[in-house]
Protein backbone atom coordinates (compact mmCIF):
# COMPACT_ATOMS: atom_id res chain seq x y z
CA UNK A 1 0.00 0.00 0.00
CA UNK A 2 2.68 2.01 1.26
CA UNK A 3 5.09 1.63 -2.11
CA UNK A 4 8.60 0.74 -1.57
CA UNK A 5 10.03 2.36 1.74
CA UNK A 6 12.84 4.30 0.11
CA UNK A 7 9.85 5.97 -2.42
CA UNK A 8 8.09 6.47 0.99
CA UNK A 9 10.30 8.08 3.07
CA UNK A 10 10.82 10.37 -0.27
CA UNK A 11 7.14 11.17 0.20
CA UNK A 12 7.20 12.37 3.19
CA UNK A 13 10.20 14.33 2.71
CA UNK A 14 8.73 16.24 0.28
CA UNK A 15 5.63 16.56 1.61
CA UNK A 16 7.17 18.01 5.01
CA UNK A 17 8.76 20.51 3.03
CA UNK A 18 6.23 21.95 1.17
CA UNK A 19 3.62 21.88 4.46
CA UNK A 20 7.06 23.77 6.01
CA UNK A 21 6.60 26.42 3.19
CA UNK A 22 2.84 26.85 3.75
CA UNK A 23 3.31 27.21 7.29
CA UNK A 24 5.83 30.32 5.98
CA UNK A 25 3.87 31.92 4.21
CA UNK A 26 0.60 31.70 6.35
CA UNK A 27 2.66 32.97 9.11
CA UNK A 28 4.08 35.72 7.13
CA UNK A 29 0.42 36.96 5.87
CA UNK A 30 -0.13 36.89 9.22
CA UNK A 31 2.40 39.59 10.24
CA UNK A 32 4.21 36.65 12.04
CA UNK A 33 7.15 34.60 11.51
CA UNK A 34 6.94 30.34 11.55
CA UNK A 35 9.08 29.90 14.16
CA UNK A 36 6.11 30.55 16.39
CA UNK A 37 4.62 27.67 14.66
CA UNK A 38 5.31 24.06 15.66
CA UNK A 39 3.97 21.24 13.66
CA UNK A 40 3.57 17.96 15.13
CA UNK A 41 2.87 14.97 12.77
CA UNK A 42 -0.41 12.83 13.77
CA UNK A 43 0.74 9.27 13.44
CA UNK A 44 -2.39 8.04 14.55
CA UNK A 45 -3.34 5.67 11.67
CA UNK A 46 0.11 4.70 10.77
CA UNK A 47 2.20 1.84 11.86
CA UNK A 48 5.96 2.07 13.83
CA UNK A 49 7.89 1.69 10.69
CA UNK A 50 6.21 4.64 8.94
CA UNK A 51 6.91 6.78 12.27
CA UNK A 52 10.49 5.68 11.77
CA UNK A 53 10.81 6.43 7.82
CA UNK A 54 8.87 10.30 9.14
CA UNK A 55 11.90 10.69 11.54
CA UNK A 56 14.46 9.68 8.95
CA UNK A 57 12.63 12.30 6.91
CA UNK A 58 12.75 15.00 9.94
CA UNK A 59 9.51 15.27 11.97
CA UNK A 60 10.37 14.75 15.43
CA UNK A 61 6.94 15.55 17.18
CA UNK A 62 4.09 13.29 16.68
CA UNK A 63 0.71 12.69 17.97
CA UNK A 64 -1.17 10.15 19.08
CA UNK A 65 -5.15 9.62 20.07
CA UNK A 66 -5.22 6.69 22.03
CA UNK A 67 -3.02 5.51 24.71
CA UNK A 68 -2.93 2.03 23.83
CA UNK A 69 -1.26 3.21 20.56
CA UNK A 70 0.73 5.58 22.53
CA UNK A 71 2.04 2.69 24.66
CA UNK A 72 2.62 0.22 21.35
CA UNK A 73 4.67 3.27 19.19
CA UNK A 74 6.94 4.39 22.25
CA UNK A 75 7.57 0.76 23.56
CA UNK A 76 8.46 -0.16 19.72
CA UNK A 77 10.52 2.69 19.57
CA UNK A 78 12.38 2.27 22.79
CA UNK A 79 11.34 4.44 25.48
CA UNK A 80 12.12 7.57 23.90
CA UNK A 81 14.35 9.17 26.73
CA UNK A 82 13.39 12.86 28.31
CA UNK A 83 15.30 15.39 26.64
CA UNK A 84 15.34 13.52 23.58
CA UNK A 85 14.70 15.26 20.19
CA UNK A 86 11.53 12.85 19.20
CA UNK A 87 8.31 13.46 21.60
CA UNK A 88 4.54 12.17 21.20
CA UNK A 89 1.85 14.32 22.38
CA UNK A 90 -1.38 12.24 23.67
CA UNK A 91 -3.99 14.58 21.21
CA UNK A 92 -7.50 12.48 21.12
CA UNK A 93 -10.23 11.79 24.45
CA UNK A 94 -8.84 10.37 27.48
CA UNK A 95 -10.30 8.48 29.93
CA UNK A 96 -9.82 8.48 33.33
CA UNK A 97 -9.19 4.73 33.81
CA UNK A 98 -6.09 5.21 30.89
CA UNK A 99 -4.51 8.36 32.65
CA UNK A 100 -1.81 6.51 34.23
CA UNK A 101 -0.88 4.86 30.24
CA UNK A 102 -0.45 8.75 29.41
CA UNK A 103 1.42 10.72 32.39
CA UNK A 104 4.69 10.89 32.20
CA UNK A 105 5.40 9.46 28.66
CA UNK A 106 3.96 12.23 26.60
CA UNK A 107 5.33 15.84 26.39
CA UNK A 108 2.19 17.55 25.86
CA UNK A 109 -1.87 16.49 26.91
CA UNK A 110 -3.64 17.88 24.51
CA UNK A 111 -7.21 17.18 25.03
CA UNK A 112 -8.41 17.97 29.12
CA UNK A 113 -11.95 18.21 28.16
CA UNK A 114 -13.34 18.92 31.56
CA UNK A 115 -12.60 19.93 35.06
CA UNK A 116 -13.23 16.44 36.21
CA UNK A 117 -10.50 14.89 33.82
CA UNK A 118 -8.27 17.79 34.99
CA UNK A 119 -8.33 16.90 38.62
CA UNK A 120 -8.02 13.40 38.28
CA UNK A 121 -4.66 14.14 36.12
CA UNK A 122 -2.93 16.24 38.40
CA UNK A 123 -3.70 14.30 41.05
CA UNK A 124 -2.48 10.81 39.42
CA UNK A 125 0.49 13.11 38.43
CA UNK A 126 1.16 14.59 41.69
CA UNK A 127 1.16 10.94 43.21
CA UNK A 128 4.27 10.43 40.94
CA UNK A 129 5.48 13.55 41.67
CA UNK A 130 5.69 15.01 38.53
CA UNK A 131 3.32 18.07 36.84
CA UNK A 132 1.71 17.34 33.69
CA UNK A 133 2.05 19.50 30.96
CA UNK A 134 -1.44 20.21 29.61
CA UNK A 135 -3.87 21.81 27.30
CA UNK A 136 -7.68 23.05 27.56
CA UNK A 137 -9.85 21.66 25.02
CA UNK A 138 -12.27 23.80 23.80
CA UNK A 139 -15.64 23.18 21.73
CA UNK A 140 -15.46 26.54 20.13
CA UNK A 141 -17.85 25.57 17.49
CA UNK A 142 -20.25 24.17 19.52
CA UNK A 143 -21.14 21.49 17.43
CA UNK A 144 -22.36 18.74 19.30
CA UNK A 145 -20.14 15.98 17.98
CA UNK A 146 -17.16 17.35 19.30
CA UNK A 147 -15.69 17.05 22.78
CA UNK A 148 -14.48 19.81 25.38
CA UNK A 149 -15.47 22.73 27.63
CA UNK A 150 -17.78 25.47 26.04
CA UNK A 151 -16.18 28.64 26.43
CA UNK A 152 -18.62 29.93 28.71
CA UNK A 153 -17.08 26.90 31.13
CA UNK A 154 -13.44 27.12 30.63
CA UNK A 155 -13.96 30.66 31.70
CA UNK A 156 -16.24 29.23 34.92
CA UNK A 157 -13.40 26.65 35.75
CA UNK A 158 -10.15 28.56 34.56
CA UNK A 159 -9.32 29.48 37.74
CA UNK A 160 -10.16 26.05 39.86
CA UNK A 161 -7.63 24.13 36.76
CA UNK A 162 -4.61 26.63 37.22
CA UNK A 163 -4.55 25.83 40.92
CA UNK A 164 -4.04 22.01 40.35
CA UNK A 165 -0.51 21.26 41.43
CA UNK A 166 -0.36 18.30 39.03
CA UNK A 167 -1.34 19.85 36.36
CA UNK A 168 0.48 22.84 34.12
CA UNK A 169 -2.02 24.51 31.68
CA UNK A 170 0.13 25.53 28.95
CA UNK A 171 -2.86 26.83 26.34
CA UNK A 172 -6.59 25.86 24.55
CA UNK A 173 -7.09 23.38 22.07
CA UNK A 174 -9.64 22.94 19.61
CA UNK A 175 -10.73 21.70 16.71
CA UNK A 176 -12.68 23.82 13.72
CA UNK A 177 -16.09 22.25 11.77
CA UNK A 178 -14.61 19.86 9.01
CA UNK A 179 -14.80 21.41 5.24
CA UNK A 180 -16.14 24.72 5.93
CA UNK A 181 -12.95 27.39 5.79
CA UNK A 182 -15.36 30.43 7.24
CA UNK A 183 -16.57 28.58 10.20
CA UNK A 184 -12.51 27.05 10.75
CA UNK A 185 -11.74 30.91 10.60
CA UNK A 186 -14.29 31.67 13.10
CA UNK A 187 -13.20 28.70 15.39
CA UNK A 188 -9.65 29.42 15.78
CA UNK A 189 -10.26 33.48 16.18
CA UNK A 190 -12.48 32.49 18.56
CA UNK A 191 -10.05 30.34 20.05
CA UNK A 192 -7.41 33.19 20.27
CA UNK A 193 -9.96 35.70 21.69
CA UNK A 194 -10.79 32.83 24.13
CA UNK A 195 -7.08 32.29 25.57
CA UNK A 196 -6.60 36.67 25.33
CA UNK A 197 -9.53 36.67 27.97
CA UNK A 198 -8.68 33.96 29.93
CA UNK A 199 -4.97 35.56 30.11
CA UNK A 200 -6.45 38.09 31.51
CA UNK A 201 -8.61 36.31 34.23
CA UNK A 202 -5.45 33.76 35.36
CA UNK A 203 -2.73 35.97 34.78
CA UNK A 204 -1.03 32.34 33.02
CA UNK A 205 1.06 32.69 29.67
CA UNK A 206 -1.25 30.36 27.75
CA UNK A 207 1.67 30.29 24.98
CA UNK A 208 -0.27 27.41 23.26
CA UNK A 209 -3.03 27.65 20.67
CA UNK A 210 -3.34 24.11 18.97
CA UNK A 211 -4.98 24.06 16.23
CA UNK A 212 -5.21 23.58 12.69
CA UNK A 213 -5.61 20.12 10.86
CA UNK A 214 -4.45 19.23 7.06
CA UNK A 215 -7.40 20.54 5.76
CA UNK A 216 -7.23 23.90 7.34
CA UNK A 217 -3.81 24.44 8.61
CA UNK A 218 -3.12 27.54 7.07
CA UNK A 219 -6.03 29.29 7.84
CA UNK A 220 -5.22 28.35 11.52
CA UNK A 221 -1.92 29.77 11.46
CA UNK A 222 -3.21 33.14 9.77
CA UNK A 223 -5.21 32.84 12.92
CA UNK A 224 -2.61 32.47 15.55
CA UNK A 225 -2.12 29.12 15.82
CA UNK A 226 0.79 27.93 17.62
CA UNK A 227 1.04 24.10 17.01
CA UNK A 228 -0.65 22.51 14.05
CA UNK A 229 -1.95 19.29 14.23
CA UNK A 230 -1.11 17.23 10.87
CA UNK A 231 -2.43 13.94 10.07
CA UNK A 232 -3.38 12.92 6.31
CA UNK A 233 -1.05 15.81 4.80
CA UNK A 234 1.67 14.58 6.12
CA UNK A 235 1.45 10.30 5.95
CA UNK A 236 -0.94 10.02 3.19
CA UNK A 237 0.31 10.04 -0.10
CA UNK A 238 -2.96 10.61 -1.62
CA UNK A 239 -4.08 13.52 -0.03
CA UNK A 240 -4.04 16.70 -2.18
CA UNK A 241 -2.52 19.45 -0.11
C1 LIG B 1 -6.55 12.88 13.59
C2 LIG B 1 -6.39 14.14 14.32
C3 LIG B 1 -5.67 15.19 13.75
C4 LIG B 1 -5.08 15.15 12.35
O1 LIG B 1 -6.10 15.24 11.42
P1 LIG B 1 -5.78 15.32 9.83
O2 LIG B 1 -7.02 15.86 9.26
O3 LIG B 1 -5.47 13.93 9.42
O4 LIG B 1 -4.62 16.24 9.69
C5 LIG B 1 -5.51 16.35 14.50
N1 LIG B 1 -6.04 16.45 15.74
C6 LIG B 1 -6.75 15.47 16.31
C7 LIG B 1 -7.31 15.67 17.69
C8 LIG B 1 -6.96 14.28 15.62
O5 LIG B 1 -7.67 13.30 16.19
Amino acid sequence: MIGDERSYEAHLRSRRAEILERVDAAARRAGRDASEVEVIAVSKTVGVEEVVDAIHAGWTHFGENRPQELGRKLEALGRVPEGASVTFDMIGNLQKNKINQVIGRVRLIHSVSSAHLAEAISKRSEARGISSDALLEVNVSGEPSKSGFSPDEVLACAEGIVGLPGLRVCGLMTMAPARDADAARRTFSGLRELADELRRRTGLALETLSCGMSEDFEIAVEEGSTLVRLGRCVFDQGFVL
